[in-house]
């Protein structure tokens, strides 16, 4: 998988995808970017990439001739998806990435300041995806998080191939949040002086139990977290 990234600040990148088993996966050639500066396409002495909005309002706007010419740079056949971060996207979630996983080239386009001028998204049919409802103040993290959620989905990435349909939102805990985890000491005292015990279900080597043990506390955590989720 191909990561092209449209950003002011290319140093960003691999960031924390450098580590770990991203950054495994990268010097095994598993994936790969290319961070393209933006303001290496201004026109201008003083490489402005941004001007004030139309119609007023706080902030400045990235030009969409800069932010053209900076994702005409990649050879066509290699911008793949192109996916603006943004706010007002659609959100992210995990049936998503298992899609963008399919994917073999992905252009993601990082916003800063207010955001982009509408007409490149319109005349490159950027889609658009956001990473939660919240403002963060550019692309960057954004891009990052998408990546890293497609890359540990990757053939290879991951240890052990069922891990990913055994976590919250995965296939065998049919979309809910996983259960809780517990490994040794089986008896632990905290600092605050209590004792706290590892179920003794999960120590019963029941694996049928287990199993129902995991799915009620599947439910159970979700309906008090995220009810929507049960829809
Ligand atoms: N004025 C925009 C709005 O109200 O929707 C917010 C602009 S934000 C300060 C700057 C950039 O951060 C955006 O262009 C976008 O690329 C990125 N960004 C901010 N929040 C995001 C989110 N929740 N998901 C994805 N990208 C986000």
């Amino acid at each position: 998988m191909n990561f092209n990234l449209l950003t002011l600040f290319p140093d960003m990148f691999p960031g924390m995808l450098g580590q770990s088993l991203a950054g495994k996966a990268l010097e095994r050639g598993d994936w790969s970017f290319s961070a393209i500066n933006i303001r290496d396409f201004a026109t201008d002495n003083h490489k402005t990439v941004d001007d004030t909005p139309y119609g007023g309002g706080a902030g400045m706007v990235m030009r969409p001739d800069i932010i053209e010419a900076a994702l005409l740079s990649i050879p066509q056949a290699k911008q793949g998806r192109k996916i603006y971060l943004s706010p007002r996207g659609k959100v992210l979630n995990q049936a998503r990435v298992k899609e963008l996983t399919t994917q073999q080239n992905i252009t993601l386009l990082c916003g800063r300041y207010e955001g982009v001028d509408q007409r490149v998204l319109d005349a490159h049919d950027f889609e658009e995806i956001s990473i939660g409802d919240y403002v963060l103040s550019g692309g960057e993290p954004a891009a990052m998080i998408l990546m890293d959620t497609c890359i540990r989905l990757l053939d290879g990435v991951m240890g052990n191939v069922d891990t990913a349909d055994n976590e919250s939102f995965g296939a065998n805990t049919c979309g809910l949040l996983e259960y809780p985890h517990y490994t040794r000491p089986s008896e632990w005292i905290a600092g605050n002086g209590q004792t706290y015990e590892v179920p003794d279900v999960l120590k019963s080597g029941n694996h049928a139990e287990i199993e129902k043990w995991r799915k009620e506390q599947s439910l159970k955590i979700t309906e008090a977290v995220r009810p929507d989720l049960l829809d």
